[in-house]
């Protein structure tokens, strides 16, 4: 697979795929982390001489209203700050004016074209890698550089569809997931997976995969009660998969010493941050509550499990950390780790999140920028952005 030093760029029209997809309110940019990771690459293309086009999604576009909310205006002006440069911010996707600004663009100089899910409003051809677009946007360019991690599972116009057609390779950012991503397969020793979230039913894969590679998996969050339910524990209210049972069964059954659930939770009766809870044992749960955090004594026996290890990987929070009343468990195993300098990558758009929302973000080795990639990959689904560059 070819990657950005592969290219020869000097004095190109390099096209690159980033993600910009970062969360806006009222205009403003509340984390701008993924920017700056984008930063990296494209500062090796200046620096190579190369003429720079940008395209990134952000959002999801439906409807015309959708438009003006999701325009890469603030985005543009974000990244010519910590440029320091000039961004020439093209307003369309298509058309006239954006090929003509790609005509007079000199070297080291850089062009953002508009959110390429503007093109969703028409037949949704950015998300369904329409043929045309594809074909029109990499007609732009010489090189392609997909550097977009959080969509490399997706096969869109912006990333398959250009590069179907021009020389492409993966950017720093991309590189740099991977490795991290692929290190875990021969990383040190315990090797410790926390697994937590709503619904069982989107991780089977990642456990399956997972539950042979690491030394043990500690369960939380909404999960953890098909897993108890199918231990013929009550778990009350609380989410449960019931299609999923028999999996958990077999998986409990064949993994008994690996896989480890909680003892006791923190319950309510209503799925909010104002009713009354306590933590109880999980063999007393009454019928009326429902579990949304792990409880004191599981999170000292999983900081337990955790002190010896040396690599942790973690996907979906341990509980509604939404709520106050419910971060509890996240937030207290999250400093454990921070506390104890053990390897933490962070894999899952919630869980990176928390973290951010907890202030440890950046005091864990690796949190990726993509959830949805990090669990196809962990799942060793082909990842569509890559195998067309391969
Ligand atoms: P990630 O994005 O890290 O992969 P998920 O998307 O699988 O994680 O799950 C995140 C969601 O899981 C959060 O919205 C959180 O509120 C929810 N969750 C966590 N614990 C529980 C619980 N006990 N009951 C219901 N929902 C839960
Ligand atoms: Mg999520």
């Amino acid at each position: 697979m070819k990657k950005i030093e592969d290219l020869n760029m000097e004095g190109k029209k390099v096209l690159i795929r980033c993600d910009f997809n970062v969360p806006i309110k009222n205009g403003r940019i509340i984390d701008d982390t993924r920017i700056k990771e984008s930063l990296k690459t494209i500062h090796y293309c200046i620096d190579h001489h190369a003429k720079i086009i940008l395209f990134s999604h952000l959002g999801r576009i439906k409807e015309e209203e959708d438009l003006k909310k999701n325009t890469l205006l603030p985005v543009s002006k974000r990244l010519s700050k910590l440029l320091d440069k000039k961004v020439i911010f093209i307003e369309e996707t298509r058309g006239k004016k954006l090929e003509k600004a790609i005509e007079e663009l000199q070297e080291g100089e850089i062009i953002l074209v508009q959110n390429t899910r503007y093109e969703d409003l028409d037949g949704k051809k950015e998300s369904n890698n329409d043929e045309e677009l594809g074909k029109y946007w990499a007609s732009l360019g010489d090189l392609f550089i997909n550097d977009a991690f959080g969509t490399i599972h997706r096969s869109h116009a912006s990333n398959v569809g250009i590069a179907s057609h021009i020389e492409s390779a993966t950017g720093f950012l991309v590189e740099k997931e991977l490795n991290v991503l692929s290190s875990l397969n021969s990383c040190e020793k315990p090797f410790i997976v926390i697994l937590g979230g709503a619904k069982i039913n989107d991780k089977i894969g990642v456990i399956e995969k997972l539950v042979t590679k690491a030394d043990y998996i500690l369960i939380g969050g909404g999960m953890a009660f098909t897993f108890l339910q199918s231990e013929g524990y009550n778990v009350g209210a609380s989410i449960v998969d019931y299609d999923r049972i028999d999996f958990c069964t077999k998986i409990l059954k064949k993994y008994s010493s690996k896989i480890l659930l909680p003892v006791d939770v923190n319950v309510t009766t209503e799925y909010n941050n104002d009713s009354l809870n306590k933590v109880k044992e999980i063999t007393e749960i009454a019928e009326n509550e429902m579990g949304l955090d792990i409880g004191d004594r599981t999170i000292e026996i999983y900081q337990n499990y955790l002190k010896d290890a040396k690599t942790v990987l973690w996907n979906g929070p341990l509980g509604v950390y939404e709520f106050e009343k419910y971060k509890n468990g996240t937030k207290k195993i999250m400093k454990f780790l921070v506390d104890h300098n053990i390897r933490t990558i962070l894999g899952g758009g919630d869980i990176v999140a928390a973290a951010s929302l907890m202030k440890m973000k950046d005091k864990v080795y690796h949190a990726s920028t993509g959830g949805g990639a990090t669990l196809e990959y962990l799942e060793e689904k082909k990842l569509p952005g890559l195998e067309i560059i391969k």
